[in-house]
């Protein structure tokens, strides 16, 4: 038999005994600490260094305590509120626009040019802006608005409706008698990685328990990014051979989270250019194949938001080839184009339900419309 064969068999043996080994001291340290959705989060270093003949049942004060030493994420609640600074400043270019709007004493036909052009600058589209305008005028014409205090109510709200607050932004993240399975797609380089491990943090935070799956084959340097990940929070990470069938790794993981009685399983694929019909025919072939075994929750496609109109480009080819059921919008820290919320929710028809706002481990926020809104207009 082919050694490789036997390699890759001896390694998913160890993924399946560490695994088996979590589960049992998460009852083990739930009894001690009488914390269930704590103990949950502290598994990793137990997962990176069991020994494949330790007995739970032998767990030490010390192995307590390096369990304890895995990193705590902060709460998932209010992350978008304590990252406003950040977001309100990367979406300048509609608040110059709306400032604009705001501090002309007259508001003439030039004035909402002006704001028409850097509405669509922020890359909200074209259809959105002229919405947003049309609704704007009408009413400060309607409710004979002058001050730049009622200016500014009409602008939140009719932002707010535009980002829609009625959407149903829910990370799918537990089903009852079975790991929810999130498949994390996207163009290489938007992030995914990175937002796999940082909504790993979030879940865990919320106190689940989380195993990883690294179906990026291509590299082996990406399945060693993600296990780092998985090591600081405490998640399970499922690996494959290098090079090897992504599906199977998907499929393994899901399979190994449902044996484990992980809650969620979060699978990472590989970044494929969306021009390339092989590579995104692939990704189907994940999703089927994972489906053979379990339902696919949800598929988070990860857009990077300075990417504008290219970044939609992408995502509806992504859309044909997997069912899209959210948007992680990442890297909106860098960009002025915080429109493309809107634009890109209009384009596909799912909610953004992430949004990334730096390289940061808890850089990643559940997206909330009102304090979306807040930061774009909140500080003018
Ligand atoms: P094909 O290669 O295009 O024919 O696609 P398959 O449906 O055969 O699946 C491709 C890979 O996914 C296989 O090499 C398997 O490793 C994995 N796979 C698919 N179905 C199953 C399954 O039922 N059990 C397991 N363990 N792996 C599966
Ligand atoms: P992948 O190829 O899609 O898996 O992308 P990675 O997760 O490896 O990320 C690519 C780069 O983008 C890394 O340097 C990340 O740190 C960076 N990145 C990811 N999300 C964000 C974000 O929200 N803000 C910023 N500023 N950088 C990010
Ligand atoms: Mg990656």
């Amino acid at each position: 038999m082919n050694s490789g064969l036997i390699y890759a068999g001896i390694a998913l043996l160890i993924i399946v005994i560490a695994v088996v080994v979590v589960l049992m001291l998460r009852r083990r340290v739930a009894a001690i600490t009488e914390q269930p959705q704590v103990a949950t989060v502290d598994v990793a270093p137990v997962i990176s260094d069991a020994p494949d003949d330790g007995l739970p049942s032998d767990l030490t004060d010390a192995d307590l305590s390096a369990i304890l030493e895995v990193e705590i994420p902060d709460a998932a609640a209010g992350r978008l509120h304590r990252l406003r600074a950040r977001l309100a400043r990367s979406n300048n270019a509609i608040g110059k626009g709306l400032l604009a709007l705001l501090s002309s004493g007259e508001l003439t036909d030039s004035t909402w040019d002006e704001v028409e052009e850097t509405l669509l600058t922020a890359d909200l589209g074209v259809g959105p802006t002229h919405e947003l305008i049309a609704r704007l005028r009408t009413r400060v014409k309607v409710e004979g608005v002058t001050t730049p205090e009622h200016i500014k109510m009409l602008l939140r709200e009719e932002l707010l409706t535009l980002v829609d607050p009625t959407l149903d932004r829910d990370i799918m993240m537990s089903v009852d008698g079975r790991p929810a399975v999130i498949l994390v797609v996207g163009v290489n380089g938007t992030g995914k990685t990175t937002t796999v491990g940082k909504l790993a943090r979030l879940l865990i935070a919320d106190g689940q328990a989380v195993v990883l799956g690294a179906a990026d084959t291509f590299r082996a340097a990406a399945a060693d990014q993600l296990q780092t990940w998985g090591d600081r929070v405490g998640a399970a990470v499922v690996r494959g051979p290098e090079g090897g069938d992504p599906a199977a790794v998907a499929f393994d993981a899901v399979r190994i989270g449902a044996e484990a009685g992980a809650d969620t399983v979060v699978i990472d694929t590989a970044g494929r250019l969306h021009t390339k019909t092989g590579l995104m025919d692939e990704l189907g072939k994940v999703k089927r194949v994972v489906e053979k075994q379990s339902p696919v929750d949800e598929v988070l496609l990860v857009l990077d938001a300075t990417t504008g109109q290219n970044g939609l480009a992408q995502a509806r080819v992504f859309r044909d080839v997997v069912a899209i059921t959210g948007i992680a919008l990442t890297k909106l820290d860098g960009t002025a184009r915080g429109g493309i919320v809107v634009a890109v929710q209009r384009e596909l028809g799912v909610p953004v339900k992430l949004v990334g706002l730096g390289e940061g481990p808890d850089d990643l926020a559940l997206f909330d419309p009102v304090e979306f809104v807040e930061a774009l207009v909140g500080d003018l």
